[in-house]
C-alpha cells in the first residue's frame, strides 16, 4: 500500500442529467462522504464527473473504504488511484512502485491513458506511449501488448495531479439514493422483499420499511431476521427507518369472517391499506412490494389487481416480470439470501388457505370483506404501530 492512496469514483448516469447534474452530483458526494464515515476520516469532493475519496488521517481503512464505496448507489466503477506530479517521470516512477506486485504477476502489459486536464501538453496516446517505454525498460520481462495484456495500467491526468491505478472494479451503478423519491417498501423476511426493496433503492428511491407482525403466531426471531435484512440493505441505502406493524387481530378477524379462499388476498389488501397511511404520514409517494407476476396465488393478475383496489399510491413491483432464480441471484450478490433463507415464518404463512382463489374478482372480494369493520381495524393496528431506526 502507498500512503497517498485513495479513490477515484466514477459517475454513471448522474452525468446524463443535465440540468439536474449539479444536484445529482452534490447528493451523490453528500452519501459518498456518509457511507465511508465508519471506515475514517476522508475529504470527498468532485471534479469533471469524478468523486476524489482522499485519507485525511492515518487510521483509515482503505480496504473497507474501497467496499463500501462500490455499494454507494450512482457510482459505476471504483478504483484504487496514487496520485503523482503531472510529468512521464513520476507517473512511471509511481507505476513501478505502485503496481510492482501486479507487473510481477503479469507477462504482459499495456498503459491507458486519459488526459482531463486538456492543457496538458501531451495527448493521451503520447502520455501512454512514453510511460510504456519506461515501464518496460523497469519490466524487461513483461512484454507491451496493447490487445490482450495480463495488466492495463491506467494513467490519469487530471487537474492538479496525475493518478496512476490498475483496472477499476464494477460500482453499484444507479443513481444516488434520495433523488428518485420517497416510498414506503413492504419487507417481509422472505427472499423477494430485500430484492425489490435494494431495486428501488438503486434508482435513488429513499426508503422506509414496514413490516407486519402477527405474535404470537409469528415469533421474535422472525421480527429480528427482518430488521436484520434491513440493516443489510443500510450498505447501500444508509440508515433505515423500520416500522412495525401488528397484524394479528386483522388476520384473526379474516379468519372468523371471511370465505377461507379470500383469506390471503383480504389479508395483502390490509397490508396495502396500512402502508398506505404509514406513506401519507411519511410524505411517502409511492408503495414497494417483492411481487413477481405468477409466483403464488395471490400474485396471478387478477389478484394483484384486487390488492391495489385499496390504494390510490402507485404500487411500485420491480421484481414483477423476473424469474426466481434470477431473484436468487441478486439476493446471493446483495448479501441478503443467508438471512432471508432462514426459516422463521412469517405473517403470510398463517392460516393460509388450502384453496386460494386465483382468478379472483373484486366485486367478490369486496363483498366477503364487508363483514369487517376496515376502518377500525386499520386504526387498531395503526396505534399499535411503532418504528426502529436500523443503522449501518
Ligand atoms: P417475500 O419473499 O418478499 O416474502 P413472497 O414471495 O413470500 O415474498 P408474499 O408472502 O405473498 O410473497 O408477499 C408478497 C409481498 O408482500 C412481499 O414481497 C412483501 O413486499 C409483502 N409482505 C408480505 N409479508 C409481509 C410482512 N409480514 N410485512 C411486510 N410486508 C410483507
Ligand atoms: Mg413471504
Amino acid at each position: 500500500m502507498n500512503d497517498k492512496e485513495m479513490l477515484l469514483l466514477k459517475l454513471g448516469e448522474v452525468v446524463l442529467k443535465g440540468q439536474n447534474r449539479r444536484s445529482f452530483e452534490d447528493r451523490l458526494v453528500a452519501n459518498t462522504a456518509r457511507r465511508l464515515k465508519s471506515c475514517g476520516s476522508f475529504q470527498v469532493y468532485i471534479r469533471q464527473s469524478t468523486i476524489y475519496v482522499e485519507p485525511t488521517g492515518d487510521s483509515c481503512d482503505m480496504e473497507a473504504a474501497y467496499a463500501a464505496a462500490r455499494q454507494v448507489f450512482g457510482v459505476v466503477s471504483v478504483a484504487r488511484a496514487v496520485p503523482c506530479e503531472k510529468t512521464v517521470e513520476a507517473i512511471a516512477e509511481t507505476a513501478k512502485s505502485y503496481l510492482a506486485d501486479r507487473f510481477a504477476a503479469a507477462r504482459s502489459f499495456k498503459v491507458e491513458s486519459k488526459r482531463a486536464d486538456k492543457s496538458f501538453p501531451m495527448n493521451s496516446i503520447q502520455v501512454s506511449q512514453a510511460v510504456g517505454g519506461e515501464l518496460a525498460e523497469a519490466f524487461p520481462h513483461v512484454a507491451v501488448d496493447v490487445h490482450n495484456p495480463d495488466l492495463t495500467v491506467f494513467v490519469e491526468v487530471r487537474e492538479k495531479y496525475a493518478y496512476v491505478h490498475a483496472p477499476a472494479l464494477p460500482g453499484a451503478g444507479g443513481l444516488p439514493v434520495g433523488m428518485g423519491g420517497h416510498a414506503i417498501s413492504l419487507l417481509s423476511g422472505g427472499l423477494d422483499s430485500p430484492v425489490s426493496s435494494w431495486m428501488m433503492a438503486r434508482r435513488g428511491v429513499e426508503l422506509e420499511m414496514v413490516h407486519f407482525v402477527s405474535p404470537p403466531y409469528t415469533s421474535r426471531q422472525a421480527q429480528d431476521k427482518v430488521l436484520e435484512l434491513a440493516r443489510l440493505l443500510t450498505a447501500y441505502c444508509g440508515r433505515l427507518r423500520v416500522h412495525i406493524v401488528p397484524f394479528t387481530e386483522i388476520q384473526e378477524e379474516i379468519r372468523k369472517n371471511c370465505p377461507e379462499e379470500y383469506f390471503t388476498l383480504i389479508m395483502r389488501r390490509f397490508m396495502m391499506r396500512l402502508a398506505e397511511a404509514i406513506a401519507r404520514r411519511a410524505g411517502a409517494r409511492a408503495l414497494i412490494t417483492g411481487e413477481s407476476l405468477g409466483q403464488v396465488a395471490s400474485q396471478t393478475m387478477m389478484a394483484l389487481g384486487v390488492t391495489e383496489d385499496v390504494t390510490t399510491l402507485p404500487v411500485l413491483r420491480p421484481l414483477i416480470g423476473m424469474d426466481k432464480v434470477e431473484i436468487i441471484h441478486t439476493a446471493q450478490r446483495i448479501g441478503t439470501y443467508d438471512t432471508s433463507i432462514l426459516p422463521y415464518e412469517d405473517c403470510c404463512t398463517v392460516f393460509t388457505p388450502r384453496h386460494p382463489a386465483t382468478r379472483p374478482h373484486l366485486e367478490d372480494v369486496r363483498k366477503a370483506e364487508a363483514k369487517l369493520d376496515v376502518e377500525a381495524l386499520v386504526a387498531r393496528s395503526l396505534e399499535g404501530e411503532e418504528w426502529v431506526w436500523v443503522k449501518p
